[in-house]
């Protein structure tokens, strides 16, 4: 069976480090379809598409026509119809995202035409809180949710809790500072688990991101406590972080989400 072809282009690329990048792909001559903020799509690039420099060798694929796919959460807003935004961690060995980080603006890829996932806020009641706990790239969904449903002022409050190892990991640091210093039913608190790493003095958080949550971040900004009863939790990103919040969670009366069985606890696994 023949490969799809190589559909959309890279229209922008900011690289927070070496080995975390903010990437743009617009589809080349097809209007991309309709998402819910939370989405995810499959991207993907033959084998035999060159890797970046800094990932490590791999034995030559067999079939280097093959595309090699994988998913990613859109982190841009559904109502931008020019282009979708990814949020992009490397895998030195990984497959595919030493071929994404060779990307240039304009080179070609592909885009899957249908972006899927139930990891969104239509699962929730609209008079639910909504407190969204990401590990490093974990947090690109939740750039989706806020630049499409976030409304100032609104009686709904929104917690972001973001862990990266380093300061300069904590992608869209700015675009949240600002939106909390707009919208204040927007709480934002980052944390790093390097900090003895950091050449310029890091005076915010330390550890671990789920022990935001053990320390009462949320209910210190909100003035009130996050209970099952008035709000959901989302969870995206390392898996061990998602199963210890998930443990502490269940302690405290949340239930894990799915469409037979609604619940207050909405998992991303990456
Ligand atoms: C629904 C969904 C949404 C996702 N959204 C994003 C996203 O927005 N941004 C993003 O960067 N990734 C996201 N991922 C992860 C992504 O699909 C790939 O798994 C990841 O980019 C690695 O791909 P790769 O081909 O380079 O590595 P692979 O060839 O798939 O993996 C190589 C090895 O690295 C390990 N590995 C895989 N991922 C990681 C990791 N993150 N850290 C350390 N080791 C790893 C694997 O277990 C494997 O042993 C998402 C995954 C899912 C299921």
């Amino acid at each position: 069976m023949s490969e799809p072809q190589l559909n959309a282009r890279v229209a922008a690329k900011h690289e927070l480090s070496p080995r975390l990048m903010i990437m743009r792909v617009v589809a080349d001559g097809w209007q991309m379809s309709d998402f819910e903020p939370g989405q995810y799509v499959a991207l993907g690039l033959p084998g035999s598409a060159p890797r970046y420099d800094l990932s490590e060798p791999e034995d030559p694929p067999s079939d280097p026509n093959k595309l090699i796919r994988r998913a990613y959460s859109v982190a841009s807003s559904s109502l931008t119809r020019e282009y979708m935004e990814f949020y992009i961690g490397l895998v030195t060995t990984g497959a595919l995202t030493p071929r994404l980080f060779a990307l240039n603006i304009g080179d070609r890829l592909w885009l899957a035409p249908k972006v899927t996932g139930m990891f969104t806020l239509d699962q929730v009641p609209e008079d639910k809180n909504i407190v969204m706990i990401a590990t490093g790239t974990g947090l690109a969904p939740y750039m989706s949710m806020l630049s499409t449903e976030l409304r100032c002022g609104s009686h709904r409050h929104f917690a972001v809790l973001h862990g990266a190892y380093h300061s300069w990991d904590l992608g869209y640091r700015s675009e949240l500072l600002n939106l909390q210093h707009l919208c204040k039913n927007l709480t934002y608190v980052a944390t790093i688990d390097r900090p003895e790493e950091e050449p310029v003095p890091w005076t915010g958080c330390t550890g671990w991101v789920q022990h935001l949550w053990m320390k009462g971040v949320v209910a210190e900004a909100w003035g009130f406590q996050p209970t099952s009863a008035n709000t959901h939790v989302f969870l995206c990103g390392n898996p061990a972080m998602i199963d210890e919040m998930i443990g502490m969670l269940s302690k405290e009366g949340f239930r894990e989400h799915s469409r037979k069985a609604p619940g207050e606890i909405h998992i991303e696994r990456y």
